[in-house]
């Protein structure tokens, strides 16, 4: 793994580039990639592809199954990859490490496993407004299917959770809270300490989404409160094909497996099954393999960087990119303004052009930003807009991203003769 030879690099973006090789691709515009849809999923650098790379070519088993030389390798490998993570987010434990296919794999295990084993008709599951429908469908799906209700905690105008309606839902006494901790569509970043916080003084299991703010910030499972944490690995410089949930051991313990079969099993006769233990008894199947070491490169590589230099950097993009475009006639942004409570991700709408109208035309620019809904089509409808067009940072970026953002807009204004 990478390590020590990156410790204390600075976030500079233009020179981190050169560590992704996909910088190096041309685009039809003739211009540099400026890459701006890594909330969608981020770029991946070379430490995390030569990390998949060396996997299968000189270390590649099933794991968990073989006693050969090969397969132990492996399976140290994949179970090292889980002590990276557990160590990345202060987990207690690596057994408190679920390895799943990603955040929404993680929150249907939660809405599943502990989901239908402990709410029942008279009960109440809260969520919240600004939710990626990975939080929100399961639920819908859990109450479905139990008869509990679902209710949803109200959002600002500009784009904050109600804190006070957040405390209202709480003293109905719900079973289940889940939120998230930045909001993929609008970049709003929930005070969720406070939020879980109030969550378990209200006798709530606190769910939180996080896969948007685990590739971005620090994140301490320790000191934040909560029950559950999702995450994806494609997000924060991994693999696609991996994901994370934290769980407290003792509720992990208690819930019934979500997927059955081979691995997550200690002994099966004809009959019946006995489980494995945590995190295994989750592990149905043959699992990522080289994925968890690619993403415990990620993790490496993100270290090396610090996730504080992460956050800075992004705070010092929003900040730019805030005033850059908000300044530009025609250009509407959605979401907090306080960079303390905005992450590196601006949702914006152009008068008089839609959003896909709108990225495509970037697109001919070279700049690459995510235009739709977001899978957050209620926090679309809360808004009044059927989509909008979304730009968001990393450790890449810079102000001359910034730039060739602002430049591509007032040219996609000009082809509308919206300018
Ligand atoms: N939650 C949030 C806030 C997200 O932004 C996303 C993906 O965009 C997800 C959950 C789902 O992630 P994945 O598609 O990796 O499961």
């Amino acid at each position: 793994m990478v390590g020590l030879q990156h410790r204390s690099r600075a976030v500079t973006g233009a020179a981190l580039r050169a560590d992704f090789p996909v910088f190096e691709r041309p685009t039809a515009s003739g211009r540099r990639l400026v890459y701006l849809d890594s909330a969608a999923s981020a770029q991946k650098p070379r430490a995390v592809i030569e990390a998949l790379a060396q996997t299968y070519a000189h270390h590649y088993a099933n794991v968990h199954r073989g006693i050969y030389e090969l397969s132990v390798d492996a399976d140290a490998r994949y179970e090292g990859a889980r002590r990276s993570v557990a160590a990345f987010i202060g987990a207690d434990s690596p057994r408190e490490i679920v390895f799943v296919r990603n955040a929404t794999e993680a929150i249907n295990l939660v809405a599943f496993s502990f989901g239908r084993s402990n709410v029942g008709r008279d009960d109440l599951v809260v969520t919240t407004e600004l939710e990626h429908h990975a939080n929100l469908v399961p639920w819908q799906q859990l109450c479905a299917a139990t008869g509990a209700t679902l209710a949803h905690v109200r959002s600002t105008d500009d784009g904050k959770l109600d804190l006070d309606d957040l405390r209202s839902h709480l003293e109905r006494g719900p079973k289940i809270l889940a939120v998230s901790h930045v909001s993929n569509a609008l970049g709003t970043i929930n005070p969720i300490a406070e939020v879980t916080g109030l969550g378990r003084a209200a006798g709530a299991t606190v769910v939180v989404d996080a896969a948007q703010s685990v590739p971005h910030m620090p994140l301490n499972v320790a000191e934040l409160g909560a029950d559950f944490v999702a995450f994806s690995g494609h997000k924060m410089l991994g693999p696609s094909g991996i994901g994370v949930l934290w769980g407290r051991r003792a509720l992990l313990d208690a819930m019934p497996p979500f997927l059955t079969g081979g691995s997550m099993i200690r002994r099966v006769t004809l009959d019946g099954a006995e489980w494995n233990e945590v995190p295994w008894k989750f592990e149905a199947g043959t699992p990522a393999i080289a994925e968890a070491t690619g993403l415990a490169a990620a993790i490496d590589y993100l270290e090396g960087i610090g996730m504080d230099g992460v956050r800075a950097h992004e705070r010092e993009l929003f900040i730019a990119a805030w005033s850059r475009l908000g300044n530009m006639p025609g250009v509407r942004l959605l979401g907090p303004d306080d960079p303390d409570e905005h992450a590196g991700v601006i949702s914006f709408v152009l008068d008089g052009i839609h959003p896909h109208d709108v990225a495509t035309i970037l697109d001919r620019e070279g700049v690459a930003v995510r235009a739709g809904h977001h899978c957050a089509q209620p926090l679309m409808d809360r808004h009044g807009v059927p989509a909008t067009t979304r730009a968001s940072f990393y450790l890449y970026n810079d102000h001359d991203d910034i730039e060739r953002l602002a430049d591509a807009i007032v040219a996609t204004q000009r082809v509308f003769g919206t300018a």
